[in-house]
């Protein structure tokens, strides 16, 4: 049995990324912008991936296969580490996300309880499932980039995903909107077909029928969702009865 290093390592790894944030300007602006109440969706899908990409390089820093009992990135380490740095991630996104949402329900009139996104656990299990298993720096470096990042990115696409069907719950017309980033595969040369088959505007049953919420490693396409106010709804079929909304 390997001695748990986790700890130890994951002290160095939580100093590195939150450093890495409070150095981070890209971050810092947008944190700003949200707490003014000026961030809109597209600036919390940056602020995800530049929070993913900052937990990246914290976790790359101190998870070195040398320095590692048996060289081995074992599970329990992988558990102690990459999983309560992904947490922590993901508390972030959603306490910036939580932010925008109330500014931008503020100003169109929508007074709707604002949800997290889903539990952390799977996103952060298969990261780890990727990491434990590399036998080489490079495959760990590989699987603590885009794998790491786009886990991150995702936390705030699933929290537009749990809002959007909460809204959609209540009878609220939701639009979700998805743009292709442009910027393909193998470093551009070849479009990006599974992107390309999920843009446009969709309700919340059809995109969840076209995996518009989903995303491939390294995916930078942008995910926006809208609410209409003021839409009646049919609150009981059987009377007929409908309601304003505002
Ligand atoms: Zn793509």
């Amino acid at each position: 049995m390997a001695v748990d290093i986790g700890p130890e390592l994951y002290e160095a790894i939580q100093a590195d990324f939150k450093a890495g944030v409070n150095m981070n300007i890209g971050i810092q602006k947008i944190m700003k912008k949200a707490m003014k109440g000026k961030a809109t969706q597209a600036d919390m899908s940056n602020l995800s991936n530049l929070f993913g990409r900052e937990a990246s390089k914290a976790l790359k820093r101190s998870l070195v296969l040398a320095e590692l009992p048996n060289e081995t990135l074992y599970w329990n380490i992988a558990e102690s580490t990459i999983q309560p740095l992904l947490v922590k991630a993901w508390e972030n996104v959603n306490h910036y996300a939580t932010i925008q949402q109330s500014f931008a329900d503020e100003k169109s009139g929508i007074a709707i309880k604002i949800t997290e996104g889903l539990n952390p656990t799977e996103r952060a299990r298969q990261v780890m499932n990727m990491a434990v298993n590399c036998a080489t720096q490079e495959e760990l470096d590989n699987a603590l980039t885009d794998p790491t990042i786009t886990a991150v990115r995702k936390f705030y696409d699933d929290f537009q995903k749990e809002n959007m069907r909460l809204r959609n719950d209540l009878g609220l017309e939701t639009t979700v909107v998805r743009v292709y980033d442009g910027r393909g595969l193998h470093k551009g040369e070849t479009p990006c077909n599974w992107c390309i088959s999920r843009e446009g505007a969709y309700s919340y049953q059809d995109a969840i029928s076209n995996g518009v919420f989903e995303r491939h490693p390294g995916c930078g396409c942008m995910i926006e969702y809208h609410t209409s106010k003021g839409v009646d709804v049919q609150t009981d079929w059987t009377t007929n009865t409908w309601e304003s909304r505002r």
